[in-house]
């Protein structure tokens, strides 16, 4: 585009100084004049746009208050929020900001993390609860280990993630570049035509022959169409970044919109992932069990660990632990060998035992967990999630929206079915092992269908990169976050529908922008070159060339512009 006005000006300057100088004509002065400052003005306004559009960053980074009160003993010193260190400790008074990221160790309060995660309600904070710089105290007073400091807060990470989002490039904007590259020759083109016919074929003087050939290399100039997907994609991820929905590649984000199947993890996503025991446990096997979970990751882990805890158990020390994903975990606990987990550990430990437990009866719809003691089965732990309120909500917008929904977990059929029927999904893929569910992604795809993934675990992350589209719920586990390429900041199912609505919107003001953008220049582009002039006398001067070309760049800035008032459901 530069290169093209650059052309342009120079042809009618060069000419210009001629006929001053070297032969008696008329100059072109004023027209390149006008051109230049056309030009600059619809620079001006794209500037204007764009450092609007870009905002999030300073408004994130805004988020961080300057300084914060640190713990200096019993007293605190005010000090700049970039000399606090790893474990300082500060306080946060009420109505103010918390300054970093950390853990709560004493107080309680609420907090409007909003900003963060896009979850209006305050959430509740006490003793042991993560809090997120940025985000804004209301009642209480707390004070606060720090956790993380730098690049590796949550404010942070989040800019980290806009910035590399907004340098993705969509495919469409591969393609839209690959055009206006055309389109500089098509303006080359056009120009040195037009000035060789009305020089040579139909004679009308120098002055006419060069007035419209810079007219038509302006009108070319592909200024809007460079313009017409950047814009739109930076207001993208603002937009998205507002809702809690991070958008980590572009060309995820494109696919989005095409989607026909969304397959979703269940425990902590469909589910809330918090388990609780629901059976009575022998104290000694649930202690044993839990000495060996204290270890584990996984959600069913936390509730019997939570369990033993509530029932004031002692928790001993366990050695050679080892985790077997998807089946689940086992160590020497007061030197005695102890295994929990599925019946695919209980196989694997060589425990063909068929035998049933009287209280797994009354457990239909709870996942077991077998505790195998001493290489003997000797108790089954029964456990039951929650499914999320909003999840039947989100199934059923995706099923408006004609897309068909799955749901993949490790549990077993029972509770699958249970859960499954609750939410309405259409295929329940159960009793999956996690090398096996990215192979239940393939199957779907090898069927010819455009396939989202949404998942929160380690055990998801094979998946998410697998499907088309990778959603990280919950801003999950780092390897899920690794491999996704959209990041949902809230455990909120309706946010994949979200991410879905906002992609299909993007598409539509990406289709209407290159339409601008190119449909109209290249409509321009015979007029400028004189092809009516003969029939109708019509001619496009070049400052009205300019202005037009500007006009242009101007819609499609304004179009764009538009997508930030959309609202995504
Ligand atoms: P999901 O697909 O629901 O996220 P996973 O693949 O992580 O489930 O686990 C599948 C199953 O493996 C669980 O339902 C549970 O029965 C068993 N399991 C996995 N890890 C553990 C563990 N640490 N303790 C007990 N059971 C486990
Ligand atoms: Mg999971």
């Amino acid at each position: 585009m530069m290169t093209l006005v650059a052309f342009a000006i120079s042809i009618g300057y060069v000419f210009s100084v001629a006929a001053t100088f070297l032969f008696p004509g008329e100059s072109l002065y004023w027209e390149i004049a006008t051109l230049i400052s056309v030009f600059l003005l619809g620079h001006w306004l794209e500037m204007r746009a764009v450092r609007g559009a870009t905002g999030a960053l300073s408004e994130l980074a805004r988020l961080i208050p300057p300084s914060a009160h640190l713990f200096k003993g019993n007293h605190t010193v005010d000090v700049p929020t970039s000399q606090i260190k790893l474990g300082d400790r500060v306080l946060v008074k009420p109505g103010e900001k918390v300054p970093i990221d950390g853990l709560v160790i004493s107080g309680e309060t609420s907090v409007d993390e909003s900003m963060v995660t896009g979850e209006s309600r305050p959430i509740g904070k006490k003793n042991g609860d993560k809090v997120i710089g940025g985000t804004v105290n209301q009642d209480g007073s707390l004070t606060v280990e720090v956790t993380k400091v730098g690049i590796d807060t949550a404010i942070a990470q989040i800019m980290k993630l806009i910035r590399e989002a907004q340098a993705s490039k969509p495919n469409v904007q591969l393609l839209a570049d690959k055009a206006a590259g055309v389109l500089f020759y098509v303006a080359v083109i056009a120009g040195i035509t037009s000035f060789i016919f009305w020089f040579f074929v139909i004679p009308q003087g120098v002055i006419f022959a060069a007035t419209v050939a810079v007219a038509a290399i302006v009108i070319a100039c592909p200024h809007a169409l460079g313009l017409a997907i950047p814009t739109v994609t930076t207001i993208t991820s603002t937009l998205g970044a507002k809702n809690g929905i991070l958008i980590k590649d572009m060309k995820g984000l494109e696919i989005a919109r095409k989607l026909n199947y969304v397959v979703l993890d269940k425990t902590g996503t469909l589910t809330r992932g918090e388990f609780g025991v629901t059976n009575k446990v022998d104290a000694r096997i649930l202690a044993l069990a839990a000495a060996v979970e204290i270890h584990s990751q996984h959600s069913i882990a936390k509730g019997i660990v939570n369990e033993a805890r509530k029932q004031k158990l002692k928790i001993s020390e366990v050695k050679d632990f080892k985790s077997f994903p998807g089946k689940g975990a086992m160590g020497t606990v007061d030197g005695i060998k102890v295994a929990v987990g599925n019946r695919a550990l209980l196989l694997d430990q060589g425990i063909h035992d068929k035998s049933k437990f009287p209280s797994e009866d009354q457990g239909k719809g709870k996942t077991p967990v077998y505790v195998i003691v001493a290489d003997k089965l000797t108790g089954v732990i029964l456990l039951a999630d929650i499914v999320r309120e909003d999840s039947k909500e989100a199934i059923e917008k995706l099923h408006d929206m004609d897309i068909k929904t799955a749901m993949l977990t490790g549990d077993t059929k029972d509770v699958a079915q249970d859960v499954g029927k609750q939410l309405g999904v259409d295929t329940i893929f159960a009793e999956v092992l996690p090398e096996e569910k990215v192979n239940k992604v393939k199957e779907l795809q090898n069927s010819g269908n455009v396939v989202a993934m949404v998942g929160d675990g380690v055990n998801d992350a094979p998946s998410l990169t697998q499907a088309h589209v990778g959603i990280a719920i919950g801003a999950g586990t780092d390897v899920a976050v690794e491999s996704a390429d959209i990041v949902l900041m809230k455990n909120d199912p309706m946010d994949v529908v979200k991410a879905i609505s906002l992609s299909r919107k993007t598409n539509a003001k990406m289709v209407q922008n290159l339409f601008w953008a190119t449909g109209y220049n290249v409509l321009a582009i015979p007029i400028a070159a004189g092809v009516f002039y003969p029939s109708f006398g019509l001619l496009l001067k070049p400052e009205w060339a300019a202005i037009l070309m500007s006009l242009s760049s101007v819609i499609v800035i304004v179009n764009a512009l538009w997508l930030r008032r959309a609202k995504l459901d």
